[in-house]
């Protein structure tokens, strides 16, 4: 087996792989209300584009592939391509990002596809609250999707963005879901991945103060260990079932570690979740590059990695600041 490792001697196993740009929500914290533009279809990565580049990374040594999005059930055909991709030799564990819309009906086939793991977005199980933070009437479909995933017995993980003035009453509600369920509750700091170029030069709700907040409420709360490569700090309630992870995705504590790759909707390659791309797969695949062509493209960008998403920020191609729709990135 290959292994594949940055300049900074980090070992590179894990692929993010965002199979398209459109959603069914609006969460505001990820796109702006209206006047989205969506990229035309041919402009995205084909099926086949995909399932050749995580091949060739998995080739390279990549283990574990994430799809996200955009929603990425509402590109069409999407369980056929997880059940190709589940055919790559070598690949051994394919987890999935959603916002559980659509997701509820997929779960026994995506059960028999070999997905272990469905990170659920779900940033508030108030109603109300939902509809205010995603401006979509589907709670009751996210919530079914939750059910459903439990039922099965899938890996869940909640996602749940830590929003000033949005879901902060939801921090206790949401960690409590531990107790009598084995899932992981995992609140992430917000980023200014919004689509509108709003920025915040301090983030008061940062992983220091949902800690404490959290602290609070269970005083006997304890850090437990992290897997290898976790963004998340993982914490546990006694006598409770599941666990709460932090992750500091603005604060970026984690970054000497990072183990993954993004690939974008349209091809590009991100080594961080900060830096503005640093080659179209797309156009290197539509120029007629071979495999060995293709794998060494990857392996300069591997050589030329930020060593933390503060430096990849700074060295934005376009010196823009960060603000581009997560939707665009898969987060
Ligand atoms: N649509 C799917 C979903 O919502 O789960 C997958 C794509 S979504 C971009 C992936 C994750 O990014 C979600 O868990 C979402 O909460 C998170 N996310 C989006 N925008 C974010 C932001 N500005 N800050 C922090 N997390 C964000
Ligand atoms: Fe859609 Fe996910 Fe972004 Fe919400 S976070 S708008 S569900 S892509």
């Amino acid at each position: 087996m290959n292994k594949l490792y940055d300049n900074h001697n980090r070992l590179i196993n894990y692929v993010r792989l965002a199979v398209t740009d459109r959603c069914n929500l609006r969460c505001f914290y990820c796109m702006p209300e209206e006047g989205i533009k969506y990229l035309p279809k041919e402009e995205l990565l084909s099926y086949e584009e995909m399932e050749r580049t995580i091949r060739l990374l998995v080739e390279m040594g990549i283990e574990k592939v994430r799809i996200t999005g955009g929603e990425p059930f509402v590109r069409k055909n999407m369980l056929e391509f997880l059940t190709t991709l589940s055919k790559i030799e070598g690949l051994r564990q394919i987890n999935l990002t959603t916002n559980g819309t659509l997701t509820a009906p997929l779960i026994p086939t995506l059960k028999k596809i070999g997905i272990r793991t469905i990170n659920l977005s779900l940033d508030s199980f108030d109603k109300d609250r939902f509809y205010e933070i995603t401006r979509r009437d589907e709670f009751d479909k996210v919530l079914h999707t939750f059910e459903q995933l439990l039922f099965h017995g899938i890996n869940t993980k909640i996602n749940a963005v830590v929003m000033e003035g949005k879901n902060i009453e939801d921090i206790i509600p949401l960690a409590k879901l531990t107790k009598e369920h084995p899932v992981s509750i995992r609140f992430i700091e917000e980023m200014p991945f919004n689509g509108t170029g709003s920025n915040y030069p301090t983030l008061n709700w940062n992983h220091k103060k949902i800690l404490s907040h959290l602290q609070e409420a269970f005083p006997s709360i304890h850090k437990i260990p992290d897997p290898a490569n976790a963004t998340a700090a993982h914490y546990q309630i006694p006598g409770h079932k599941g666990n709460i992870g932090i992750i500091a995705a603005y604060s970026r504590t984690f970054c000497g570690t990072c183990n993954r790759l993004r690939i974008t909707p349209q091809g590009m390659l991100k080594t961080c979740l900060y830096d503005s791309g640093v080659f179209n797969i797309k156009k290197v695949i539509r120029s007629g590059a071979t495999d060995a062509q293709l794998k060494d493209t990857f392996l300069e960008a591997l050589g030329n990695r930020a060593k933390d998403g503060f430096e990849a920020e700074q060295k934005r191609k376009s010196g823009n600041a960060v603000s581009e729709s997560m939707s665009t990135i898969g987060g």
